[in-house]
C-alpha cells in the first residue's frame, strides 16, 4: 500500500483492510442495507463512468440480504488480513444466529414468560394495553434479559439484545410479513 493512502486510513477508527487476489465485487454493506453495485470507491467513478447498484434491505429483502452478507463472509473468510486499527472494537459481519431464548419477561411487569418478542406481555397487562393499542408506550422491562429498559411493544427488546438476536428477529418478520399476516409490530415500518 502507498504509504500517502496508508496515512489516510489510519486515521480511520474500527477499519480493518484484507486483501484477496483478483476480487472484482463491489459491496456496501451495514446491519441494515446493502448495495450490491459497479461504483468503484474513487472519485473518478463517480464523475465520469454510468454506473448501476442494486440496494437491499435487511428485513423488507431479508432472502436476497442473507444470501449477499453470506458471500461477502466468504470473501472475508478467504481473504487475508493487512491491516487493522489499533482500536478496533466492533466485530463486524460475524452472523448473529443466536436462536431467541425459550422465557422471557413481560415488559411491563418484568414477570417470566414465554419469549415471544411478537406478544411481549402477560396476560394481564396485555388486557391493559389493548385499551390504548399504543405501540410506542413506553414499558419497563427488556422481553428477553430482563433488564431495565426503554421499550414497547413496537420495540419489545433492548438495543444489546436486538443485536445479540437480529437474525431470529428478521426471521420473525419473514415469516410474519410471507403469511401475510398483521401484527402490531409491523406497525412501526
Ligand atoms: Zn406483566
Ligand atoms: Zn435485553
Amino acid at each position: 500500500m502507498d504509504a500517502k493512502v496508508k496515512a489516510q486510513f489510519e486515521k480511520v477508527d474500527n477499519l480493518r483492510i484484507h486483501f484477496l487476489n483478483e476480487l472484482h465485487a463491489k459491496c456496501y454493506c451495514n446491519e441494515k442495507h446493502a448495495v450490491v453495485t459497479s461504483l468503484n470507491l474513487l472519485n473518478s467513478s463517480e464523475a465520469h463512468n454510468r454506473e448501476m447498484g442494486v440496494r437491499l434491505e435487511s428485513i423488507a429483502d431479508a432472502d436476497a440480504y442473507a444470501d449477499c452478507m453470506a458471500e461477502v463472509r466468504s470473501i472475508l473468510q478467504a481473504s487475508e488480513l493487512v491491516y487493522a486499527s489499533p482500536n478496533v472494537a466492533v466485530q463486524y459481519l460475524e452472523p448473529r444466529t443466536e436462536p431467541l431464548p425459550k422465557v422471557g419477561f413481560c415488559i411491563r411487569c418484568g414477570k417470566e414468560q414465554r419469549c415471544n418478542p411478537d406478544g411481549p406481555l402477560c396476560v394481564e397487562d396485555f388486557k391493559v394495553w389493548v385499551r390504548h393499542e399504543d405501540p410506542d408506550f413506553p414499558e419497563q422491562c427488556c422481553h428477553t434479559c430482563g433488564k431495565r429498559s426503554k421499550v414497547s411493544m413496537a420495540h419489545p427488546l433492548c438495543s444489546t439484545c436486538e443485536q445479540r438476536y437480529h437474525t431470529a428477529l428478521v426471521q420473525l418478520d419473514a415469516e410474519r410479513n410471507s403469511g401475510g399476516l398483521l401484527a402490531w409490530r409491523t406497525w412501526r415500518v
